[in-house]
């Protein structure tokens, strides 16, 4: 049976009606969300707010349990992708794995478009390369997509092991499936038929191993404006990322977001920035990436709470012939 807002502890009829008011109307709305925002949308104490939140994530049903042994032999599978740096590559365990979503943050700028295409090149390449010899999905929701910039990289690639089979920029665009999304609920299905275009790949000889989505929550922020529909749109949200990582278990896949800041004027100190869809995102992705400008061609890269690697930064260039140290 569906459970109520008013099950849960801490709820009351007068609390679950603020609640809904709110947008939060289901159980599940109310486990993802965080308590600063629970506590400014439903005017209650930031304690008792995580308290109904605990409650929620152990009334809904957040998906089943496998055996660590079982975890093992899906990590066994983890390919990486060369980013064409050997810094960033280092930085990043030895580059993009698969079975992760890997979420480049930064300003306008930065470079995020160009990671999310050199790296739709390098994934093709043979593992020799740093590939994985996979085909690429992207969705594009701001018209950045070029595929002479594509070309550009191609031939910009270091020397190949077979000099006797050069490398034609044709036939790496024809490994790449792009569709642009016009809004946040077209961008939801895209992820979904994603999905299936990825599993009739699967039987080619050139498997989905990447999948991008450039600019994740530019829609999002676009669509979603005030504080009445902040909780619709981090459901949303989180259901879109819940695809993506699924993506990335069923493909044995990278999937590539990128993300923008958004000024945060009460930092006075540090970096006055910080990315859009906040903890959402940030619990969802498996790396997270920093990513800013520097003098010229320069690009500084920053890993922050990743599950396994050391918190750190790698200096690496985006030139004409694209990303390298
Ligand atoms: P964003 O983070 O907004 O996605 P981009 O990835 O689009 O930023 O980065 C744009 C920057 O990338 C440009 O300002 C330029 O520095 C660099 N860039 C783009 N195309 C080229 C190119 N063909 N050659 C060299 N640098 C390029
Ligand atoms: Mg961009």
């Amino acid at each position: 049976a569906e459970v109520l807002l008013e099950d849960l502890s801490g709820v009351g009829p007068a609390t679950a009606e603020k609640l809904r008011e709110a947008g939060f109307a289901s159980v599940e709305a109310l486990a993802v969300a965080s308590p600063a925002q629970l506590a400014a949308c439903a005017d209650v104490g930031e304690s008792t707010a995580a308290k109904i939140i605990a409650s929620a994530r152990a009334a809904a049903d957040i998906g089943g349990f496998e055996t660590g042994d079982m975890v093992m032999e899906r990590r066994k599978l983890v390919g990486k992708v060369t980013t064409g740096s050997e810094t960033f590559d280092a930085l990043m365990g030895g580059g993009f794995e698969t079975q992760a979503i890997v979420e480049v943050y930064g300003e306008f700028g930065s470079g995020k478009t160009q990671v999310a295409h050199q790296v739709a090149v390098n994934v093709q390449l043979p593992a020799e390369e740093g590939g994985l010899n996979g085909s690429v999905i992207i969705i594009d929701t701001e018209n950045t997509f070029r595929p002479e910039r594509i070309a550009q990289m191609v031939e910009g690639l270091p020397p190949s092991g077979e000099p006797e089979k050069p490398r034609e920029p044709e036939e790496f665009l024809r490994n790449i499936h792009v569709a642009r999304a016009y809004n946040s609920n077209h961008q939801i299905l895209l992820a979904e038929s994603a999905l299936d275009l990825a599993e009739k790949m699967k039987k080619s000889g050139k498997p989905a191993r990447l999948l991008i989505v450039d600019s994740l929550t530019a829609h999002f922020r676009a669509e979603y404006v005030g504080r009445g529909t902040l909780a619709d749109r981090q459901q949303k949200l989180n259901k879109h990322l819940h695809t993506l990582m699924r993506f990335a278990d069923l493909n044995n896949a990278v999937v590539l977001v990128t993300n923008q800041v958004m000024a945060k004027p009460d930092a006075f100190f540090g970096d006055p920035t910080k990315p859009v869809g906040g903890h959402i995102v940030g619990h969802t992705a498996t790396f997270r990436i920093y990513l800013r400008k520097s003098k010229g061609e320069k690009r500084i890269a920053r890993l922050i709470d990743s599950p396994n690697l050391p918190d750190g930064e790698a200096v690496f260039a985006v030139t004409s012939a694209g990303l390298m140290d």
